[in-house]
């Protein structure tokens, strides 16, 4: 948000509908035309020659011909403060195998039985690219001593099925939707996805107040730095279809994590111009 902002020359207002541009436009469409590469995995293409990489910041990095750092627009503008960069090709948003994958409302897991790699963090399955990430996020809450739980982490096609019929007999379908996932449609089934709790109050788990909770608080200031999104704020309902839930994390990595918060780009839907809000009846 704040290269955006800090421009000089641009009003607020006018910033703002420069950012949005830049993300809902160009940048994105690119990143979508690209995703999907066949054949290649995201791992594979992360260690291809000449991609950037994960900390790579150079604004004419994308450009290997143009010579060190240069970029020709970057002259007429005269302005010191570059968008950041970073390359939205180098894993796609639509493989569930992906860090970046996108999963919403309109945007299923496909295949809709896609069972990631797992592994184990404080007895939770998460994917293995992420377990670093949330390992280190635990402990430097820990450190500090604000304690973090982990209520819920992966959850299977099987699992998510139960967890949405059990809303629908306790609340019908409308509602259902408003609070859980159907099956298929749940980013906790990607791996990627966390729930944390609070050991002071517990009785916050899953509930607005988590975001009242020393825990809540500290998980809004530090997510981002570990690579983690909060996924559903009270702003970006109408685009991710959920309503708030200050407790539930999305892992994207730092790099990605960084952009959004240097853009102000509060949502993976923006940022890869996939479409979100409620299901398509
Ligand atoms: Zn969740």
């Amino acid at each position: 948000m704040t290269t955006y902002f800090a421009r000089p020359t641009l009003p607020g207002p006018a910033a703002l509908v420069l950012a949005t541009l830049l993300l809902t436009g160009c940048v994105s469409g690119a990143a979508y035309e690209g995703s999907p590469a066949a054949g290649t995995t995201p791992e594979a293409r992360a260690e291809q020659p000449g991609t950037a990489g994960r900390d790579a910041e150079e604004p004419g990095a994308e450009e290997p011909g143009e010579g060190p750092g240069e970029d020709p627009d970057a002259e007429s503008a005269a302005e010191p403060a570059a968008p950041p960069s970073i390359d939205l090709t180098k894993h796609s948003a639509t493989d569930p195998a992906s860090p970046w994958v996108v999963v919403n409302k309109h945007a299923p897991i496909d295949p809709v039985d896609h069972e990631p790699e797992l592994t184990t963090v404080r007895g939770y399955l998460v994917r293995p690219d992420a377990a670093p990430d949330l390992t280190a996020f635990l402990e430097a809450a820990d450190a500090d001593g604000v304690h973090l739980t982990l209520r819920s982490a992966y959850r299977g096609y099987p699992k998510q099925a139960e967890v949405y019929a059990g809303w629908v007999a306790q609340l019908g379908a409308a509602e259902a939707d408003e609070v859980s996932a159907r099956p298929g449609y749940s980013e906790h089934q990607t791996g990627l996805a966390v729930d944390v709790g609070s050991t002071t109050r517990p009785e916050c788990d899953f509930d607005p107040c988590f975001g009242e909770t020393v825990e809540g608080r500290w998980v809004t200031e530090h997510a981002e730095a570990f690579g983690f999104l909060v996924r559903y704020t009270p702003g970006n309902a109408v685009v991710t279809g959920y309503g708030p839930e200050a407790w539930h994390l999305r892992w994207v990595g730092r790099d990605l994590a960084k952009y959004m918060r240097d853009t102000g780009a509060t949502t993976l839907e923006e940022v890869f111009d996939v479409p979100g809000g409620g299901y398509v009846r």
